[in-house]
């Protein structure tokens, strides 16, 4: 084990450059860290900040292991980024607590103080804000996330080992009785040939976690023939752009998400034939569909918007301080430059989470539809409630790997992911039909939530976690 102070001095004698200092402590010293982490992107980077700003955690030795560059800027491009996350409060207040989120303001980051989701087979609209138009999310683009836990990683060299363009082949797990030495703890093997033993794997390694397939951790998954396809779009004119809008189309939900008084970005979930032909057509006749995808009532019908108008007139009467005004979506004017893209989508949830010695977070562990914006922030979750436990082993001098402490970070998060991937996966079901009952039913559920403050209240207050 390398402490700070030597690996500090290690650094200043020999005037090497961090990665290539990194890369001789790897090959040179013991190969047994404490914790890796495979994967790198959002969910990993910010496991490697907590753990490395963490006073029980920070002496370990620790690894994150990634096979993709370094993302970092030298300077922030002007034009916005095609792929955005709606951050919550109760993320940004995690990320704050180690440093990340002042990096993040420092880029560009946009913050809306309310959300109107509607339907587009009915007059049904649910409105969120908050009292003294606080913020209720935050539009932040993944590359500036990504640069924003980069920078901070960067502060912690003399603490974590980073190795960028590094891919795990393959993991072994020790047996259930191992003979002592390294045959105890996880072996990774890099694409380069190098060989690593840790006593903690945390597999950050996205939806296809090669960490949680070769550990046979079973998974329930589908995919729902849906398409996101996303853009950055600029809009007529300019507004306080403070709104973050949804519309559930029978085919799928497209939402507009702030990023500038001018700018906007786009998340569109459809058909992946309806998909290919957004991707393929000019820049006019994509901005004409997505205003009309906004604006057109040609999925409303007599009968329904009739039943809501009369359940309309009796919420006003019953609670007047409970209906909130409507309010129209800004007009889209332009798409950026080859910003258009597309991602397919499905649901996957890991049946369990942890193994001895392996720990999944964020993609590997849960995978979401993009409508209700939670997929990072169930990750960073993750990260959270793992930070905690395993600092409580670190603080009882147990052994980082021992599924004691790992079993309980399990069932926590599985308590709180479940019943939201739930929720998620009924609302992308209940808004996929145009059938008149279903669309009676949930006109009338969300008219009468939209009128109920306390519950819309507590509805936002859960999903600000
Ligand atoms: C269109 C769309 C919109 C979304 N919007 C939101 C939103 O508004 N809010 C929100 O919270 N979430 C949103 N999400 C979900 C969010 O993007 C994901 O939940 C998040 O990116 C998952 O991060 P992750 O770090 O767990 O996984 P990933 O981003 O998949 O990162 C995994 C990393 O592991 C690395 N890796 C993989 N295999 C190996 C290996 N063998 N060795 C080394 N490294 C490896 C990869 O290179 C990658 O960098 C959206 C998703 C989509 C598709």
């Amino acid at each position: 084990m390398l402490f700070p102070a030597c690996r500090l001095a290690l650094h200043s004698v020999l005037g090497l450059n961090s990665s290539i200092l990194r890369r001789s402590l790897i090959s040179s010293s013991s190969t047994v860290y404490d914790v890796v982490i495979s994967g790198g992107g959002m969910v990993g980077t910010a496991m490697a900040c907590a753990l490395g700003s963490h006073p029980y955690l920070c002496h370990k030795k620790i690894l994150l292991l990634e096979a993709g560059q370094r993302k970092a800027y030298d300077y922030l491009p002007e034009q916005f980024s095609n792929r955005v996350s709606s951050i919550t409060p109760g993320s940004a207040t995690f990320l704050a607590s180690f440093g990340i989120w002042d990096h993040m303001c420092s880029m560009r980051i946009k913050p809306y103080k309310r959300m109107q989701v509607w339907d587009a087979c009915s007059d049904a609209i649910i409105t969120f804000d908050k009292e003294g138009l606080e913020d209720i999310g935050y539009i932040i683009e993944n590359d500036v996330i990504t640069a924003a836990l980069t920078k901070q990683l960067d502060t912690m060299s003399d603490r974590i080992d980073v190795l960028y363009r590094s891919r795990a082949i393959n993991y072994t797990w020790p047996g259930p009785h191992p003979d002592g030495g390294e045959s105890g703890w996880v072996q990774i093997q890099l694409a380069d040939g190098q060989k690593l033993h840790t006593r903690l794997l945390i597999g950050a390694d996205g939806q296809n976690s090669m960490v949680r397939s070769t550990a046979g951790m079973k998974t329930v998954q589908w995919n729902y023939n849906h398409v996101a396809v996303v853009a950055t779009l600029q809009l007529s004119e300019p507004t306080d752009n403070n709104v973050a809008w949804q519309r559930f189309l029978p085919t799928g939900p497209i939402a507009l998400l702030p990023l500038s008084d001018t700018c906007s970005s786009l998340v569109w979930s459809t058909s992946p034939e309806h998909a290919a032909e957004l991707l393929e057509v000019d820049d006019e006749t994509f901005v004409d569909a997505v205003n009309s995808a906004f604006w057109s009532s040609e999925h409303h019908s007599e009968f329904i918007s009739s039943a809501s108008s009369v359940l309309r007139s009796v919420l006003s009467l019953l609670m007047p301080s409970g209906t909130s005004a409507r309010q129209l979506p800004p007009s889209v004017s332009g798409v950026g430059k080859k910003s258009r893209a597309a991602f397919p989508l499905g649901l996957g949830h890991a049946t369990e989470y942890v193994r001895h010695r392996v720990a999944l977070i964020g993609d590997a562990a849960h995978r979401v539809h993009p409508l209700a914006g939670q997929g990072v922030n169930l990750g960073l979750a993750d990260v959270a409630s793992l930070l905690s436990h395993l600092s409580s082993a670190a603080f009882d001098g147990r052994d980082l790997g021992s599924t004691r402490h790992l079993l309980a970070y399990e069932t926590e998060r599985q308590r709180q992911n479940l019943p939201i991937m739930a929720a998620i996966d009924l609302l992308k079901r209940l808004y996929n039909t145009k059938q008149p009952p279903i669309v009676l039913l949930r006109t009338l559920g969300l008219q009468a939530t939209n009128a109920m403050t306390p519950l819309k209240e507590q509805i936002m207050a859960f999903a600000s976690k």
